[in-house]
């Protein structure tokens, strides 16, 4: 068994964090397993140095231990090159120069049915700039690239370990439900999705714990998985820790966060217990 934690350096831990990566890290030391670290820092824009060294002294404080070296997504641009590569000459990509308003636009336009659905990335794409054939030519680069679901949809299925059963997620609802998301972000050279799905597989992770809130995404990735030859691993998608509204925790959300719990003179015995977790062993 191998788990992983993909934090993304972009503010400080919390607590919602602080369950995500005890559940996976224990997890695999109680089956003799591996557990990795994988900085997800491809947003360049947020990530900053300040915050991946406050994730290590959370996590050691924690008492935690990782695997070295870490992972970082801002030094695979190759892979995901590579993958974007795969995917273009499949003809399952087609460059995209709508912004925000054109697409909010395109979508108040008088419609039949219910309007709009929302996927896991925000509204369905309207499918403005979607070519009727494949773009020929070599995949342009720093260009906003989205996949163009109608080509690239299957049936899929993923083991999900706090439901009963497989998960079946038609083709049909990749189509209507989540649409053609964007892989390649311009300036970034890939997206969430992306990064996640090769990176998984690149550190051979076999159980992906990670919160409910990306239960939606895990669609898109067992999907990319398929299109890109790749292993599609267990996923378990905890609870969220809400405070005490019942609301998401979020990283701009201090009082929660972990360092701020440590210069209190908290324990990370209390904050298991706080959290529901079983002591360290
Ligand atoms: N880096 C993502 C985050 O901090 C999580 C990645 C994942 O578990 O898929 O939200």
């Amino acid at each position: 068994m191998i788990t992983r934690f993909a934090p993304s350096p972009t503010g400080p831990l919390h607590l919602g964090h602080a369950f995500s990566v005890i559940t996976a890290h224990d997890r695999a030391r109680a089956e003799g397993g591996r557990f990795l670290l994988r900085l997800d820092d491809i947003d360049r824009a947020r990530a900053r140095p300040e915050w991946e060294a406050l994730i290590f002294e959370d996590l050691h404080w924690l008492g935690l231990s990782w695997e070295r070296p870490v992972m970082r997504q801002s030094d695979r641009m190759n892979a995901y090159g590579a993958a974007l590569d795969r995917l273009w000459a499949a003809g399952l990509l087609f460059p995209c120069t709508c912004t925000r308003r054109d697409i909010a636009e395109a979508l108040s336009a008088p419609q039949e049915g219910a309007g709009p659905a929302h996927g896991p990335d925000g509204p369905v794409y309207p499918g403005t700039c979607r070519p009727d054939a494949p773009p020929a030519g070599p995949r342009p680069q720093d260009a906003v690239l989205r996949l163009n679901m109608a080509r690239a949809a299957e049936d899929i299925a993923f083991d999900e370990e706090t439901r009963a059963g497989a998960i079946r997620i038609s083709r049909n609802a990749l189509i209507g439900e989540v649409g053609d998301i964007v892989l390649a972000r311009s300036g970034m050279g890939t997206s969430y999705h992306l990064a996640v799905t090769v990176d998984d597989a690149a550190q051979g992770v076999t159980h992906v714990i990670r919160g409910e809130d990306l239960f939606e995404a895990t669609q898109i990735h067992v999907l990319l998985q398929r299109l890109l030859g790749l292993p599609t691993p267990i996923y378990h998608h905890h609870r969220l820790i809400r405070d005490d509204a019942g609301k998401r925790l979020a990283k701009r959300d201090d009082a929660r966060a972990l360092r701020t719990y440590r210069a209190a003179g908290e324990t990370p015995q209390t904050l298991r217990a706080m959290l529901g977790l079983p002591p360290a062993t």
